[in-house]
């Protein structure tokens, strides 16, 4: 937590001559009020972080006041300093600076690139804009087309106006050149450009972006901070009572922006437990300046107070303001942002999604026809704002128009052409208002005696006398009270002022428009048509698009379904495969009994125990049994591991099969010899067993036959389950891809859908109100109509009475002429 910095600076005095008894001491950090011969005035001293007296340059309050927040931007902290004070008290000068001595801005640019040229391990890609609030208004200053521009708030990009033209830039020139523009385009059209700047705030924004250069570095972390250097309107009060000791109408307009700063201030002030809502909203300044003054932004107030006598009051009431915002704290932080502000992640996204679009898949399609509904969508919003920019104008045009009907139908329309003497102050008073209304709006003429009042010189701009307008000669100051109060904490209720009615340059109807001017209002109404026609084109067209959209959404269910049955099928044909290992160790096991059984059936039939063919058969019984033992062991062990069982056992069985095999041959051998020595004595028992030798090496075969056929079978069958344990494991994942596609394409579908039906919906508001003005232009038009014809009847009946009263008179006086002498005579 910091609190922001709060700095007062005095000008120099226009002129040496004090005609009063007081001045304005400067002494260290504090400002206080002297009497002439030095007595300081007690309650009128002030303390901040920097008081600066007339002597004090540019440069220096630069250095003191500006810098560190400035290095501090460069570093990814939000940063903001804002000039207030009395019109000519030296806001500008302190921001803009002279030739020889630049201001704030000059320097903070200057110094932003020379920092940047330092910080040689990171890149930066520096924005710039220069924005006007005029009247509640945000023009651009870098192209005079944008007007009336509206503040948005998005999450990536937190509060920002919309439209406003943001300029790249490389060098501190090329920005001062921008900034040069941003003057000239200010200035244009503008016949009183010193009225115009004491009204207005002027904001001029960095938005400083940078990353690190080294590619090991975590790249995706973007430092973007915003600099705001803003040059306030003139925070005047109006004096109630005037040059001549007039007593003036209350001042009721204010400038909505500065009143809402000084509220804004004076929550802040209040301390975080007090505070409650702060009103950012209320105006266009302290919506833009939100994050500088309540949050995340180092921050400095210059207030700018003047010496002259005749200023005291504005001064103090400036001092109060910088005293009450010296208690704001604020809490700057590095904003280290992976987000789609950052032009340079942006521009690296544009670039992976043109790639993706390279590669081509039928995802990349439906990117494609999201993208371009946004784009529609967003060249409809803007169409939009248009449209009920145009549809206000048209509704003050024809207020106007009715206040003019209004006034006319009042005076008979003939307030301004008297037919006698009788309506001649009538005629002075139109002629007065008339006159009072082509001068400039703003020339009102100056209530306040003010012998050294401060001339201000403005910059080459102004073809106008270089100076200053007065305070109190501006309609859109508050009044005396609440502007002292406010400079003293008071929360002014916004809502209970009226504010400036919008002043416009250039598009203000002919003074000569009269209400019978049914052509022009023809080519309104067709022009109203016209727009209505085009916005209902527009309605259909993004009907035609949302539909076509929710078909293409119905085609990608479907595809999903159908993605689905086929991998559930998938999945079942895998379960299967997965049973096969169960099965084979069944069968085994199957196998293995009925082998038993075979052969204790055979051993049943030899009698002698010791035999070799019963030795035989007992080795053979013994490795059968293994066997199979194994095999079903094998099975339900996981299929790398059966592999390497079964060939070990493989091996260890043959083995001992030979071994069996060679102890069998011999032992046959053996036989036979004492079957050849007892041939002649035993013939009968020698047929038997060459019978039971046959049979069973027969079986051993038949066994070695069965046992190859089994291994080969098993490792045909693990092969057919590792394949397709690969083919489900890849069916699987591309089942997971396909899954979050359609999720993520379901989302953004019904996300376009729900926009398009807003905007859809927005439209139909618009055309519906667009009906409406249509028909009240009608309305109007039936009404100008009516009284046309009644003016028109109203003339006759006044006419025919006139020549009916002349004829009267005439008749009478004929009457007259011929009585006299008659009565003479008599
Ligand atoms: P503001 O913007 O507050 O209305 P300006 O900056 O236009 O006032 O100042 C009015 C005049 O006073 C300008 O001509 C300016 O050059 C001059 N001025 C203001 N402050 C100083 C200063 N500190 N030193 C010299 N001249 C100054
Ligand atoms: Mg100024």
């Amino acid at each position: 937590m910091e609190k922001i910095c709060v700095a007062v600076r005095l000008r120099p005095p226009v002129t040496q001559e004090y005609s009063g008894g007081t001045f304005w001491k400067v002494d260290e950090n504090r400002v206080s009020l002297h009497k002439v011969h030095g007595t300081p005035i007690s309650g009128v001293s002030y303390a901040f972080d920097h008081v600066f007296d007339e002597m004090c340059s540019n440069s220096r309050v630069y250095e003191l006041l500006t810098k560190e927040i400035i290095h501090a931007a460069v570093e990814g902290f939000n940063g903001t300093a804002f000039a207030y004070g009395q019109t000519s008290s030296g806001k500008t000068f302190t921001m803009n600076g002279s030739e020889t001595d630049p201001g704030i801005i000059h320097r903070a640019v200057k110094d932003v690139f020379g920092r940047i040229e330092m910080m040689s391990h990171r890149e930066f890609l520096i924005r710039v804009s220069y924005m006007e609030i005029y009247n509640e208004e945000i023009n651009d200053l870098l192209a005079v087309e944008n007007q009336k521009l509206q503040i948005h708030e998005s999450l990536e990009r937190g509060i920002f106006v919309a439209g406003l033209r943001e300029e790249i830039v490389s060098d501190a020139e090329q920005v001062l050149k921008l900034l040069e523009s941003g003057e000239v385009n200010r200035h244009f059209g503008e016949t009183n450009m010193n009225a115009r700047s004491s009204r207005s705030h002027t904001i001029f924004r960095m938005v400083i972006e940078s990353k690190e250069k080294d590619i090991n570095a975590s790249a995706d972390v973007i430092r973007v901070s915003v600099l705001n250097l803003v040059d306030l309107a003139g925070s005047e009060r109006i004096a109630k009572t005037g040059a001549g000791g007039v007593r003036l109408k209350e001042g009721k307009h204010i400038n909505k922006s500065l009143m809402s700063l000084g509220n804004v201030i004076n929550k802040l002030s209040d301390g975080a437990k007090n505070r409650g809502h702060i009103p950012y909203r209320d105006s266009k300044l302290t919506r833009i300046l939100q994050p500088a003054l309540g949050g995340n932004a180092k921050t400095s107030i210059i207030c700018t107070i003047a010496p002259e006598e005749v200023h005291v009051e504005e001064t103090k009431g400036t001092l109060q303001f910088a005293s009450r915002a010296k208690r704001i704290t604020n809490c700057a932080q590095v904003n280290e942002i992976l987000t789609e502000a950052a032009l340079l992640k942006r521009q690296k996204q544009e670039i992976e999604e043109l790639r993706k679009k390279l590669q081509g898949s039928h995802a990349v399609v439906l990117e494609q026809e999201i993208l371009k509904l946004r784009n529609d969508l967003l060249q409809n919003e803007l169409e939009r704002e248009k449209l009920e920019s145009e549809l206000e104008e048209e509704r003050k045009l024809k207020l106007n128009k009715l206040g003019s009907l209004d006034a006319f139908s009042d005076f008979g329309g003939s307030s301004c052409q008297p037919q006698d003497s009788g309506t001649q102050s009538l005629k002075e008073e139109c002629n007065d208002s008339i006159s009072k209304s082509q001068r400039d709006l703003f020339t009102t003429p100056s209530s306040k005696a003010v012998p050294n009042a401060f001339v201000a010189r403005r910059s080459n701009y102004s073809p106008l006398p270089g100076f200053s307008p007065l305070p109190d000669a501006f309609s859109n100051v508050v009044d005396e009270d609440t502007w002292m109060k406010m400079n003293k904490g008071y929360i002014a209720d916004l809502d209970s002022i009226q504010m400036t009615p919008a002043r416009k340059v250039q598009s203000f109807p002919p003074s000569d428009a009269t209400p019978g001017n049914s052509n022009e209002n023809y080519e309104e109404v067709q022009n109203l048509k016209r727009q209505l026609e085009l916005a209902i084109e527009e309605r259909d067209d993004l009907k035609r698009k949302h539909e076509e959209q929710v078909r293409k959404h119905e085609e990608q269910v479907l595809l999903n379904n159908q993605l689905v049955s086929e991998i559930s099928e998938l999945q079942q044909e895998a379960q299967l495969i997965r049973e096969i290992p169960q099965r084979l160790g069944e069968c085994a096991a199957t196998c293995k009994n009925i082998y038993v059984d075979v052969l204790s059936t055979t051993q049943s039939y030899i009698s002698d125990e010791k035999s070799s063919a019963a030795k035989l058969l007992s080795s053979i019984t013994e490795i059968g049994t293994s066997l199979f033992t194994t095999l079903e062991a094998d099975f339900s062990l996981p299929i790398a591991d059966q592999r390497l069982r079964i060939q070990e056992q493989h091996r260890v069985l043959s083995e001992r099969l030979s071994s069996t095999v060679k102890l069998l041959v011999s032992s046959e051998t053996l036989n036979i010899e004492d079957e050849q020595a007892r041939k002649s004595q035993e013939c009968t028992m020698g047929g038997d067993a060459a019978c039971w030798k046959k049979k069973l090496s027969n079986e051993l075969n038949t066994i070695k036959e069965r046992h190859h056929d089994l291994a080969k079978e098993l490792d045909s069958h693990n092969q057919l389950l590792k394949k397709s344990k690969q083919r489900y494991e890849s069916l699987e994942t591309e089942f997971q891809l396909l899954k979050e596609e359609r999720d993520s394409l379901h989302k953004t579908v019904s996300e376009s859908s729900e926009r398009l039906l807003l905007v859809t919906d927005q439209k139909e508001n618009i055309v519906k109100y667009m009906k409406e003005e249509l028909q009240g232009r009608k309305d109007l038009e039936e009404k100008i109509k009516q009284f046309t014809v009644a003016f028109c009847n109203r003339k006759t009946s006044l006419m025919s009475f006139h020549s009916e009263f002349k004829s009267k008179v005439e008749s009478l006086k004929a009457e007259n002429v011929v009585s006299v002498p008659k009565s003479v005579g008599c």
